[in-house]
């Protein structure tokens, strides 16, 4: 189907004022709209090392916006936060000449990656990142952050957002796994349809909203063979449909403004070049009528990397036939410009092609206000105290207990410890990349006034009670993300002997996308050897994880006594893992994915009954809990939850019935604390292989101590659907069992 040119989008918004632009442009003004450059091509990227602001070129920026009719610019910010006086500088010194110097007055769209906060600017709250996110399992926390984060990024003149990720994130290998809200399509698709809601509110014409963008659709997370980013997937249809399709379907129906292409192939096929994915399904099937961008120069990449295009020229003519509406990075825009107005004029890529992307592009640009107010005056309240607030409650809602074997948690404050690990004293681990810079080499910088995991302790049990020898510590200066230079683990033993307890913070460095790669799922083998030489010490030890995704430590996690997963959670997970561990909060957070055990057992919870098959050795793939190190919803809390009295409404039911599913939620220990209520569905017997399980609904509640609580979820037919052989949405017949926590009921669906 490559290469056929689509019909136009019928379904596309005629805005009057649009329509009237696009009948006045030329061939040539309307392909420099589908262009997006980098900030550093008009900076000629300067400004590098400086804080200072960045100079403005006004001849590049004529030549830009003028000469080539360049719509879009994206930030990168040569690689470094500025403040928001810097942004206001930036941007009006470009829409300045996009209002006043082009013919029609069109004004420029500047994107961004405000993943976790409005990345690339100074004075930006950082929330926690989006797999840290997901752990909180708690969907007003999450809007909350994106409106916070949306208001932050649109005052610091920036009206689009490449952000939510819907990727799943099943591939703990793949360096962008804490992007994504974690392992599950329904966890997903609730989580992205608060973001979406959080960035656009109601209006995008506002100084406080901004538009979001889908990514990377779709499939850009399972990969084939290495883990490695942007290396070949292999999707079924059905796994494509099943699995990978629901949150983006969710969040266009919720009306997303943009979307981004995923930059890697799908069985061969890179999906920058698929008609069949980007018009036939996102466009056609899923009626997306906004904004289609590449990622990072993925229409040359047609060409130089995936070599399914001979020349420039075809990769160009492949793409945009694809239903491609802009190009992120055409790596040298003039030749992309030359040869887009020559593939018009030869009608290779058709006049209604070129109006439908200048139409969805434009459309964005008015709604987002951009013709009657490009700029929004710098407004540094803008970035206040509440913002910070939430960013901590949602740090504190995120971090989760995995293990505390022998009520080790909480400590008390009088407590002599011993802190250790290479991500103890560091504010670039625990926000991860994205942060003031691409790859977080930048945080430290601006996150002066934060405290890193070693200060906030040090705060919470009073300096003299706190002796910190890392015993291992990354090269944050080195070649690569994911090094490590010093090491003097006898050190950190001889410290530990003089004290109650050890905090040993261990995990990952800083990463995204590339630099991330991993040729090992195992957590690295100093650290594991840090771990076992504590171990041996025989103090008691709480282990603190801090990584984007989770590193296997099978060979040490027995002889820990406590595990807390941090993830990313950004500028306050020290202040959030202090009072955590000293019970000041009652931690509520729960894995958003599977813990695996062992490289070669990546499997899900919703697996296929086979995953658990008696190995030779006797032993269960994942339904024993063998090869899982915790599993997916897992996590403590100080106090104790029981359920009971688990009711269906009707034990049979058929297509049209509605049907509650309650159960009472009891407090029996002594704290108040915050309890995720999930209920899972099996399928029994389907004419495809069921899963063991899926998640169809949950809610966080919270409960005072003896204190219960009804929760209560409708749920019907729809939700026991999957995709058949045929690639058909179906719901068979039969019985299902439904179960929350330990309690589960099965029902009947009739013929
Ligand atoms: C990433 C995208 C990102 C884009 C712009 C790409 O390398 O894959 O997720 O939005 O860069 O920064």
């Amino acid at each position: 189907m490559n290469g056929c040119a689509p019909s136009p989008s019928d379904t596309v918004e005629r805005i009057p004022f649009v329509e009237d632009l696009i009948k006045q442009m030329t061939i040539e003004e309307k392909v420099g709209q589908t262009a997006q450059i980098t900030l550093d091509v008009i900076t000629q990227g300067n400004g590098h090392s400086s804080n200072e602001p960045l100079q403005m070129d006004t001849a590049l920026i004529t030549e830009a916006l003028v000469k080539y009719h360049v719509g879009s610019v994206l930030n990168t910010a040569n690689n470094r936060a500025r403040d928001v006086q810097t942004w206001h500088h930036v941007v009006s010194s470009i829409q300045k000449v996009a209002l006043e110097d082009t013919r029609l007055k069109i004004p420029v769209l500047y994107g961004i990656d405000a993943i976790h906060g409005a990345t690339y600017t100074a004075e930006a709250t950082m929330f926690p990142q989006q797999i840290a996110q997901a752990a909180t399992w708690n969907r007003d926390l999450v809007y909350q952050a994106a409106q916070a984060t949306a208001a932050e990024t649109r005052a610091s003149n920036i009206p689009w957002n490449f952000s939510p990720v819907l990727d799943l994130g099943v591939d703990p290998r793949w360096p962008r796994m804490w992007e994504t809200f974690g392992e599950d399509p329904y966890l997903i698709s609730e989580m992205g349809v608060e973001v979406i809601k959080g960035y656009q509110g109601n209006d995008l014409n506002s100084s406080t909203t901004v538009a979001a963008c889908l990514k990377h659709f779709i499939g850009y997370s399972t990969l084939a063979s290495s883990g490695k980013d942007r290396t070949p997937s292999e999707i079924s249809d059905i796994s494509l449909r099943e699995y990978h399709l629901p949150p983006f379907r969710k969040a266009v129906e919720s009306g997303v403004a943009s979307v981004m292409i995923n930059s890697g192939l799908i069985n061969g096929i890179p999906v920058h070049s698929s008609h069949d994915i980007i018009t036939g399904l996102l466009k056609n099937e899923l009626g997306f009528n906004g904004l289609v961008v590449t990622d990072w120069a993925d229409i040359e990449n047609l060409h130089n990397r995936d070599k399914v295009a001979s020349s420039h020229k075809e990769a160009i003519r492949l793409a945009f036939n694809a239903g491609i509406d802009m190009s992120m990075i055409p790596y040298n825009y003039v030749q992309y410009y030359d040869l887009l107005v020559e593939l018009v004029h030869e009608e290779a890529v058709s006049m209604e092609r070129l109006n439908d992307a200048v139409r969805r592009i434009l459309n964005l640009k008015y709604k987002l206000g951009l013709f009657e107010r490009p700029v929004v005056e710098p407004n540094s309240a803008v970035f206040s105290d509440a913002h910070k607030k939430l960013a901590y409650l949602a740090a504190s809602e995120a971090i989760t207990l995995l293990k505390n074997e022998a009520g080790l948690l909480p400590l008390s404050q009088n407590t002599k410890v011993l802190v250790a690990g290479p991500n103890a004293n560091s504010m670039r681990t625990v926000n991860g990349g994205w942060s003031y810079s691409w790859q977080g080499e930048k945080v430290e910088e601006f996150a002066q006034d934060y405290n890193t995991i070693l200060e906030s302790l040090e705060i919470k049990f009073g300096k003299s009670n706190v002796v910190y020898v890392p015993g291992v510590e990354y090269d944050f200066g080195g070649r690569t993300y994911l090094d490590e230079h010093q090491v003097d683990i006898q050190a950190a033993v001889d410290a530990a002997r003089n004290v109650d307890v050890i905090i040993l913070c261990l995990g990952e460095n800083t990463y995204t996308e590339k630099p991330g790669d991993l040729s090992d799922l195992m957590i690295s083998e100093n650290q594991e050897k840090l771990a076992i030489e504590l171990a041996k010490t025989g103090k008691p030890i709480v282990l603190v994880l801090n990584e984007g995704r989770p590193r296997i430590i099978r060979r040490f996690a027995d002889s820990m006594d406590a595990i807390v997963q941090t993830y990313l959670s950004g500028n306050h997970t020290g202040d959030a893992l202090a009072d955590i561990l000293t019970g000041e909060v009652n931690p509520s957070g729960k894995l958003p994915y599977t813990y695996p055990m062992f490289s070669n057992s990546l499997v899900m919870y919703y697996h296929k009954h086979s995953e658990q098959s008696k190995t030779p050795e006797g032993m269960y793939d994942y339904g024993g809990g063998v090869y899982h190190q915790f599993g997916f919803g897992h996590g403590l809390s100080y106090t104790s939850f029981n359920y009971s009295n688990l009711v269906v409404s009707q034990e049979e039911f058929d297509e049209n019935d509605e049907l509650w599913v309650s159960v009472d939620v009891e407090n029996t220990g002594e704290v108040a604390g915050k309890e995720v209520v999930m209920l899972f569905s099996s399928d029994l017997y389907a004419s495809l292989a069921p899963d063991v399980k899926r998640l169809r609904r949950f809610d966080k509640i919270h409960l005072n101590a003896g204190e219960t609580k009804k929760v209560t979820f409708s749920i019907s037919a729809d939700d026991f659907s999957f995709i058949n052989a045929q690639g058909n949405r179906v719901t068979e017949a039969g019985e299902f069992t439904l179960s929350i926590a330990q309690l589960s009921e099965t029902i009947k669906l009739l013929e």
